[in-house]
């Protein structure tokens, strides 16, 4: 397999938090489209493309699919027969502590759960390691000292690089940053859901991650497609809101929702962009931000969102206009 020669001149790459690693600031998900109820040669042609384009950080995680699992066997089974040559130029990671086997250890975060998670993992991406393992949400019937106990195991074991925490708060945070610090295996990164209609992050724990020197990945930055021109006129067959596997739901595209959308839609085509490249340029506007991590279900949907590198600046009022929408009633 060929790739593009020019990729990793042509995408930007940011050092995420004060790490060795830098990562594109356009990263794949495979959450959706990946699973065996999906079709394996377009989710065969969307990684090729996203490589050939300088997404060197693809992320998964044990349930992704469906079925739970299923999207990292999949990506293994591409990653073996095509780009294993390639392995040292990519970022793989993988998450534990949703759901994910019967009985009272198939998920949250005591030290079973996660290694044997991990184990797993490794089994069905037919890899050695992955580049990043995260707790995939805290667990408030955990001591914090397990599980963060067993993220500095699985890298002393080397079956993770590095380590993460997603959907952690800014206290439960702070807190895990103290403990994985005193073990000698920082937290590299923490993977929170952020877009334009949901700032739960901002500023405390984005700040917190600034000044630990922690990098950011915010995920769903398009809301699962609601920032995207896709939803102005209904709701499309070929959308997640359509889907029958999908999370979104029809019922969260209301009309206040779509009016919203119109406007920011129009800002966008002022700047000379797609509303999908508006929504990931004013999440990396943000100095703590690392990476966009995106879905995608189609190869021109990945091209489209990854050329939002071309403008990447904002005007303080395109900004004010921004909040000023997304925070009408
Ligand atoms: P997005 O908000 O980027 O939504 C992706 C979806 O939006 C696509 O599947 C597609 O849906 C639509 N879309 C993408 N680009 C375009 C475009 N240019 N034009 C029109 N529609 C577009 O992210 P996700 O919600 O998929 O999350 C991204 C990743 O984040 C996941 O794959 C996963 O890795 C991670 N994640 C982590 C979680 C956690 O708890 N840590 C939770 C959720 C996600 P369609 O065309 O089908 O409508």
């Amino acid at each position: 397999m060929k790739f593009n020669k020019n990729r990793y001149s042509e995408m930007i790459y940011k050092r995420c938090g004060k790490s060795g690693i830098s990562l594109p600031i356009v990263s794949l998900g495979l959450w959706h489209n990946f699973g065996d109820v999906d079709d394996f040669e377009n989710a065969r042609g969307m990684i090729f493309r996203s490589f050939d384009l300088g997404i060197t950080h693809f992320d998964l995680a044990n349930n992704y699919g469906p079925s739970p699992g299923s999207a990292e066997r999949n990506f293994g089974k591409i990653l073996k027969e095509d780009l294993y040559s390639h392995r040292d130029e990519l970022i793989i990671s993988s998450k534990a502590g949703y759901l994910m086997w019967d009985g009272p250890y198939g998920e949250w975060g005591s030290r079973k759960h996660l290694i044997s998670s991990l184990d797993q993992s490794l089994k069905r991406l037919q890899l050695d390691y992955v580049d990043i393992f995260y707790h995939h949400r805290h667990d408030p019937n955990t001591p914090l000292e397990e599980t963060m106990t067993a993220l500095d195991q699985v890298v002393r074991q080397g079956k993770a690089l590095y380590v993460g925490l997603s959907n952690y708060d800014q206290v439960q945070t702070a807190k895990a940053v103290e403990i994985l610090n005193e073990l000698g295996t920082p937290i590299l990164i923490h993977q929170p859901k952020y877009n334009m209609f949901n700032r739960w992050i901002e500023p405390d724990l984005l700040n917190l991650l600034e000044d630990k020197g922690i990098g950011c990945i915010s995920f769903s930055p398009l809301a699962q497609g609601i920032l995207t021109d896709k939803y102005i006129d209904g709701i499309p067959a070929n959308s997640r809101a359509a889907n029958e596997h999908g999370f979104l739901q029809p019922e969260a595209i209301t009309k206040g929702l779509v009016n919203k959308i119109k406007k920011l839609n129009q800002i966008a085509l002022n700047r000379g962009q797609t509303l999908a490249q508006l929504a990931l340029v004013w999440n990396l506007r943000n100095n703590a931000m690392t990476s966009v991590l995106i879905g995608a279900r189609s190869v021109q949907q990945i091209e489209e969102n990854v050329r939002c590198i071309a403008n990447l600046n904002f005007t303080e009022e395109e900004l004010k206009e921004i909040d000023k929408i997304i925070s009408e009633e």
